[in-house]
């Protein structure tokens, strides 16, 4: 018989990439007949401990010094699929690209560190159908309550709202019986053809250069441009099915927050199957139940957040990006990375297509789209004749609330007709909580965060101070903690909660709901939004930019933006566009059924040029406007920015160590750099923070300057520095 000729060599001495940003590659020596290759996933001993490494080609890592009989070595090869080239060109060119340490972005592949340990089961518990020797209310609860349910006995807690222990003790008796399950049992499979839709002239074609582009197999990137509702995802949709049929596998990468139940029964709808979630939030079994399934290829669409982009799909096929402008896919810690932009690299080195898809493209996206690097495909009306709402906006300086008040007349009016007619409203404010400032009304003491350069935020439903950067939460002191006056606190400035409040006051009948991540803060919760708003249970809802995306209410026809000018005073680069992106996706959710929507906008700048494109409904002004102005501030996609953040939680040290970096800092013509200056938000979660901020022209090597520039200073171990290229954020 024939030898299977593998592509895996046999090797004495491998080089690895170690799971670990403080050290370099390491040497190991491969024991007599364990057969390795690069990709494979190791574990080798490090001094007493052990510790996870990807074997790399030598010739691509920095070289080390060990002798060959020095070499210790490698303890175990581990039960998964080699990490495959394309994904190891990717790790390089992320760390290269981001000038983070390739440990941190290997980390971000090595994602599930149970997924390396084998196969292996897990116990869970069912009722028996027997009953307990005596029956206690909690006994009579637990048993109503798990009929037809299995899960540990944590989840099963969490279902019966039973104590841990009284389901224990119930175990004991044999009422819950265990049953042993296979943690990597199969998902259920995706059928390509289980509902498809009907598609209409416009969206068929673009349909067909998806397909198209899915068979043939080779890298291309789309720009999926298509007004609110025009059936973006629809379309797109019968690429996944085209990827199915070749058996291969598709990502789709979403916003943190459209991962809405909304979306997924939508998927499940078309495919018959949920697809395989990945966030942040997965318990550890099932992130490494969905990990294995990517690894070995069952997995067939993966639907998840920006870390998604990284794991190691046996066989992609196509990659989605919905929602593409959206700023969620930027990683502001760790590696600072920007999923839509890795994930066009990442299509590129697995030779496949990518789709960008929204309805308020980011510049860069659209400038890529002009000079021909990405294909635009433009759906440019609503499905099924809806129309777009008309905009107006409301003049603050001439239309003023009254004192404590922030809806003027003109949406006041609007929303009692809405009421009256048995119609939906959706106020609209990017701010949590009742109010974003607390003060003595006798001292004028202003409560702030002790963590952070920040004020912390009323919430009066949860009753509590918070602040929205690092979680620090208080009861309201009854008396003010600085002139110890009682009774004296002033709200300043509106949340949704206040919105929400005043709502009431003028109509007293109305159904309210505030629509937040701290009101919405599970799936169940969340799901439960949806039917009522569907039913016609809600008649107001106020919400911050969670409901800007995915919901499809048809009877919704007005849409207020209490503040469209909040956005505008940030002072950070794509504030504008932001803006504009904001506000678009909101007056996207009125009028999307039969009835006509109506979008009114509240603001003090009617002249600013974002505000006038988005009353006219002219995009192309507000992008040229926004073009020129980029092309005139040198910022991308005409130059490149790039950001070194310096902290400490020690305000001289990290002082010293920014002015160390400004000091040692290069001199090119092609280069200019800025600071260091304190970051707008100077403390942050106990840090002092300082920044340098550099403007390129496209043809700097802006990386090589920074890697070189930082690679000759040393720092204090509580140091540290952080690089951010292409920042989104200033503060
Ligand atoms: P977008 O992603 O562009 O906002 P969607 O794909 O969510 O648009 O489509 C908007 C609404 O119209 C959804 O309820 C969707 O199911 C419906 N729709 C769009 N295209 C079709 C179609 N061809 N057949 C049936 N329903 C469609
Ligand atoms: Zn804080």
């Amino acid at each position: 018989m024939a030898m299977r000729i593998s592509s895996t060599v046999t090797l004495t001495r491998v080089r690895l990439l170690v799971m670990n940003a403080a050290l370099g590659p390491l040497d190991y020596r491969v024991p007599d007949g364990v057969r390795i290759g690069p990709g494979t996933v190791v574990l080798a001993p490090l001094g007493p401990r052990q510790v996870t490494g990807i074997v790399w080609e030598p010739e691509r890592l920095p070289a080390t010094q060990v002798p060959e009989e020095k070499l210790r070595p490698i303890h175990a090869v581990l039960d998964v699929p080699p990490i495959r080239p394309e994904l190891r060109r990717l790790i390089e060119w992320t760390a290269d690209y981001y000038c983070a340490p390739l440990a941190s972005v290997a980390r971000m592949v090595i994602s599930s560190g149970g997924a390396l340990s084998g196969p292996s089961t897990m116990t869970e518990y069912r009722l028996s159908g027997g009953a307990p020797e005596r029956m206690t209310p909690q006994r009579e609860r637990a048993i109503g309550a798990l009929e037809g349910e299995q899960g540990s006995i944590r989840e099963l807690s969490g279902l019966s709202d039973v104590s841990e222990g009284v389901l224990r003790g119930l175990v004991n008796q044999g009422v819950l019986e265990p049953v042993s399950v296979d943690i990597d049992r199969p998902y259920t499979r995706a059928d390509a053809d289980h509902e498809t839709p009907q598609l209409n002239d416009e969206q068929a074609q673009v349909a067909a250069e998806l397909v198209a582009a899915v068979k043939a197999r080779e890298f291309a990137p789309f720009l999926l441009d298509g007004v609110t509702g025009s059936g973006k995802t629809e379309t797109y949709c019968e690429g996944i099915a085209q990827a199915l049929k070749d058996g291969r596998q598709v990502l789709v990468l979403l916003p943190e927050i459209a991962l809405t139940e909304a979306f997924l029964a939508r998927f499940e709808a078309r495919f018959g199957a949920a697809p395989v979630l990945w966030h942040s939030s997965l318990k550890s079994t099932e992130r490494r139940r969905a990990w294995r399934a990517i690894a070995s290829g069952e997995a067939q669409v993966v639907v998840g957040a920006r870390s998604a982009l990284f794991l190691p799909y046996a066989a992609l096929g196509l990659i989605v990006v919905d929602e593409a402008h959206e700023i969620s896919f930027k990683q502001d810690d760790g590696v600072r990375y920007n999923a839509r932009d890795v994930a066009v690299m990442r299509a590129r080195f697995e030779k496949i297509p990518v789709i960008l898809a929204s309805a308020t493209p980011a510049l860069e996206s659209l400038h890529m789209a002009d000079t021909g690097t990405y294909k635009r495909l433009v759906l440019a009306s609503r499905y099924g004749g809806a129309q777009l709402p008309t905009i107006r906006t409301i003049d603050l300086t001439q239309e003023q609330p009254g004192r404590g008040y922030w809806l003027a007349g003109p949406l006041v009016a609007g929303l009692k007709t809405r009421l009256e007619r048995g119609e939906q409203s959706l106020l609209f404010l990017n701010r949590r909580g009742y109010a974003p400032l607390t003060l003595c009304r006798h001292c004028g003491y202003r409560f702030q965060c002790p963590n952070c350069s920040a004020w912390l935020v009323e919430h009066r439903l949860s009753a509590r101070l918070a602040c929205h950067h690092c979680g620090h939460e208080t009861k309201p002191p009854e008396k003010c903690p600085e002139c110890g006056e009682p009774d004296c606190l002033v709200a300043c400035g509106p949340g949704v909660e206040r919105i929400a409040d005043e709502v009431a006051e003028i109509l007293p009948d109305a159904r309210i709901a505030v629509a937040t991540s701290d009101t919405l803060n599970s799936p169940e919760k969340a799901a439960e939004f949806v039917a009522q708003a569907e039913g016609g249970a809600i008649d107001v809802i106020v919400g911050t930019q969670l409901v800007t995306k995915g919901f499809h209410f048809p009877e919704l026809t007005l849409v207020g933006v209490i503040d469209a000018d909040l956005g505008l005073e940030g002072g950070d680069l794509r504030a504008a566009e932001r803006t504009y992106q904001q506000v678009a996706q909101v007056a996207g959710r009125a009028g999307r059924g039969a009835k006509p929507g109506e979008v009114l906008i509240q603001t003090r700048h009617v002249e600013a040029p974002v505000i006038a494109a988005l009353a006219a409904g002219d995009r192309d002004a507000f992008y040229e406007a926004e073009t020129d102005a980029r092309r005139h501030a040198g910022a991308p996609p005409f130059g490149r920015w790039g950001a070194i953040i310096v902290s400490s939680e020690d305000d001289r040290e990290a002082r010293e160590a920014a002015n160390r970096i400004g000091n040692a800092r290069p001199r090119f013509d092609d280069v200019m750099i800025l600071g260091p200056a304190p970051a707008p938000m100077a403390l942050l979660r106990g840090r002092y923070r300082y920044r340098l901020l550099l403007n390129a022209r496209r043809t700097a090597q802006l990386q090589q300057v920074i890697r070189d520039w930082l690679s000759t200073i040393n720092h204090p171990p509580g140091v540290r520095v952080g690089v951010d290229i292409d920042p989104y954020s200033f503060v």
